[in-house]
């Protein structure tokens, strides 16, 4: 029969990133699956690949500084480009509520160690892209760190790593269930004394793991369209679809599957070669150059929850509405929407990753509703995951505020900047 110490559903950036950070540890008996024929056909190949630390909670603000100093040593420590471009992030506000806002999340990024975040004034907006209208703009804050990056290739880097060190991807694999066996908290987890045998770590005096043992069903294995696979540690990786992974174990998840459609424009030289990421307050669209065009973002509030993965050619006027708006020469912009794409953000109630154990079944971990973060978050919320599967708990973050208890007992944290 096929063992692993580590299974991993789904192989998009997040699966990848996980998969990495335990090679790296010593754990390379792990087993990554995929559906899909190729890596990226989920959320991550759709990704708008923008990089922040402008968040407004202490545990975003920390795990964009993980992972923004990540991205910029990538191609040397994990061998691949990360193609990491830090033309930063430039917010306009055009309201007194606004500008509060942002002045707070700069003091908070500040004190947490992000000391670049700049207040920037309408007219330092206007010098640093004159084409953007400046005349209800208040004022912004702008991090030069803050940038882009290219997520395919990300993926790539950390999953060809892996598998460099004994981690193995299968393709064309789907998961079609869960085994969970009725467990104890006295019983020790084979995969991670399998482990700390081969990393040479520390083991209990009886021989088995120290690895955290939770009450309650236990992993025993997953069901594939190409076999059953025995494992004690399950991590769901399954992107938008971690709802309906999470339910194979028996697991409830509140994570959902919400479009998100961006828009290229043709060619257009009417705005600098390089200029930030800039995020109007007033409406929520943003807009970054991709090549030689530009790249058009904008969360419409009407969009509901499901799997919806056409492109909705209506969108384009709307966009391109407020567009024109803030940035007039982009009235003269040239779209094709065959080039406009949709995909899926993986929403949670409190637009906060769920990472970490799950609270009823021993040995299945969730990485999962990064509400439109997870490129950015890929390096921290891979190497947290490895963390608490490997020692129980993160020394990046205190990993416990992002469990998936955290719905019950009604601790939830708001991220108000979503874009
Ligand atoms: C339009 C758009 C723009 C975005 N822009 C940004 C951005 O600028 N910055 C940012 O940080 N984030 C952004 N995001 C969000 C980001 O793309 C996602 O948070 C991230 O890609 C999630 O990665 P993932 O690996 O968890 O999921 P995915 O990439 O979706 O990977 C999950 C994988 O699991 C596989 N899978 C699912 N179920 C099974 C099963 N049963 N068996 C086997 N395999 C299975 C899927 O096939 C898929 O390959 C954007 C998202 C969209 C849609």
């Amino acid at each position: 029969m096929e063992t692993a110490d580590v299974v991993i559903i789904g192989s998009g950036i997040v699966g990848s990133s996980v998969a990495y950070h335990l090679a790296q540890a010593g754990c390379t008996n792990v087993l990554v699956l995929e559906r899909e024929a190729h890596q990226g056909k989920g959320s991550t190949g759709k990704s708008m690949g923008g990089v922040r630390a402008q968040f407004s909670t202490p545990v975003n603000i920390q795990m964009s500084r993980y992972s923004i100093d990540f991205f910029s040593r990538f191609d040397e420590v994990v061998g691949h480009p990360a193609d990491y471009r830090p033309h930063g992030y430039l917010f306009c506000a055009t309201s007194e509520k606004h500008l509060a806002y942002l002045q707070a999340n700069r003091e908070r990024q500040i004190a947490l160690g992000v000391t670049n975040v700049e207040w920037i004034s309408p007219q330092g907006i206007a010098e640093m892209i004159p084409q953007v209208r400046v005349d209800d703009v208040l004022g912004g804050t702008f991090c030069p760190t803050d940038g882009f990056v290219d997520p395919h290739s990300v993926m790539m880097g950390f999953m060809l790593n892996a598998r460099a060190h004994g981690a193995r991807l299968w393709l064309d694999t789907q998961v079609t269930g869960i085994q969970v066996d009725p467990g104890s908290a006295d019983v020790p987890s084979a995969s991670g004394a399998a482990f700390k045998r081969r990393s040479g770590g520390r083991e209990d005096a009886d021989g088995t793991s120290a690895l955290p043992a939770l009450d309650g069903r236990r992993i025993a294995g997953v069901m594939t369209s190409r076999g059953f696979i025995s494992t004690r540690v399950v991590v769901n990786a399954a992107g938008p679809w971690a709802a309906e992974v999470a339910r194979m174990a028996g697991a409830e998840l509140p994570v959902e599957p919400l479009r998100r459609q961006l828009v290229p424009t043709e060619p257009f030289d009417q705005l600098p070669r390089r200029f930030p990421m800039v995020i109007d307050m007033s409406t929520g669209f943003h807009f970054r150059r991709e090549g030689k065009g530009i790249l058009l973002a904008w969360n419409d509030p009407e969009e509901t929850a499901g799997f919806k993965t056409e492109f909705d050619t209506t969108f384009v006027e709307k966009i391109l509405t407020h567009a024109a708006m803030r940035v007039p020469c982009l009235a003269e912009a040239e779209v094709n929407p065959r080039r406009a794409w949709a995909g899926l953000y993986e929403m949670t109630p409190d637009h906060h990753a769920i990472i970490g154990p799950s609270p009823n079944v021993e040995g299945l971990y969730f990485v999962n509703g990064f509400s439109g973060h997870g490129v950015m978050h890929s390096p921290a919320s891979g190497r947290i995951t490895a963390d608490l599967i490997l020692k129980g708990d993160s020394d990046l973050i205190e990993a416990s505020q992002l469990g998936a208890e955290r719905f019950a007992s009604g601790k939830l944290l708001e991220e108000t900047a979503v874009l």
